[in-house]
């Protein structure tokens, strides 16, 4: 399952880290097939603790994701966003409350299903040796060139990478071509975009590009994928003023807005 979740999410450090530790945590596995986000995802007062004796990372935490919104969750570090997005990926089970997709507790749901309906993006990315194009595709190998193209458009890649002399045939590795910080950001979102995902997790996804960019990307994104989920989670509270709704975190619990 992690390795699994390791090859679809090549920039999620965390999973990367528990593969590496041998520390997966194993969890129960549901079997109710799912295929689309409906109606939502509801946190109802959940609780999790990493180790007995240790404060609680989340404490009754308690909202809703709608589905088709753009839902944008804020707060310092040590909040708890990782916690909740760990929670999400089914990489832990809450020890309090549920989380319940469509009405449905996330454990009963098929773990295979329920995964290859997301799409996460993060703050760093890490590129493999090969072209632009290797690079975008790793998120799902049988993609069509079109599709490809698609999300190179929509993540703002394409602007950047037309271009150069090789355009998307540019080669990315040791000898290759050196991207900044903020276009590695825009290829990892390409790469979560070409997923389809029914539920994209952007998680200070795109905190190296300037603020009309990363607006124009999330206005694409609403156009392209009308029927996604969006959850944007960030410390800055600016950089999510047009989400639908903004659930603040503090200490592992929902507080209100400064
Ligand atoms: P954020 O992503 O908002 O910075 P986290 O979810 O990483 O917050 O952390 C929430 C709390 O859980 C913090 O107090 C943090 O120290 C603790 N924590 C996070 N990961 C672990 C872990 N693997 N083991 C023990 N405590 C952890």
């Amino acid at each position: 399952h992690l390795l699994y979740l390791a090859q679809i999410e090549p920039q999620l450090r965390s999973v990367r880290a528990m593969l590496q530790s041998g520390d997966a945590p194993q969890e129960p596995q549901g079997q109710q097939p799912i295929d689309a986000l409906r109606q939502g995802i509801r946190f109802e007062g959940v609780g999790f603790t990493y180790a007995d004796g240790l404060p609680p990372a989340l404490d009754s935490v308690s909202f809703d994701i709608p589905a088709g919104r753009t839902t944008a969750l804020v707060g310092p570090s040590g909040a708890g966003k990782s916690t909740l997005i760990h929670l999400l990926l089914r990489l832990y089970t809450p020890r309090a409350g549920a989380i319940c997709v469509d009405g449905v507790p996330l454990q009963d749901l098929r773990r295979t299903d329920w995964l290859s309906l997301l799409a996460v993006a993060g703050q760093d990315v890490d590129l493999i040796e090969g072209s632009v194009l290797d690079n975008i595709r790793m998120a799902d190998a049988n993609a069509s060139h079109a599709d490809v193209l698609a999300a190179a458009r929509m993540a703002g890649v394409a602007e950047f990478v037309e271009p150069l002399a090789e355009g998307f045939e540019t080669w990315i590795g040791q000898q290759g071509h050196r991207f900044s910080g903020g276009q590695r950001q825009r290829l990892g979102l390409a790469r979560a975009l070409l997923r389809k995902p029914q539920l994209l997790i952007l998680d200070e996804a795109m905190n190296a590009l300037d603020g009309e960019l990363a607006l124009r990307i999330r206005q694409a994104i609403d156009e392209h994928l009308p029927a996604c989920t969006v959850l944007v989670i960030s410390h800055h509270a600016d950089v999510v003023r047009d989400a639908d709704h903004v659930i603040h975190l503090d200490s592992g619990r929902v507080v209100p807005p400064k």
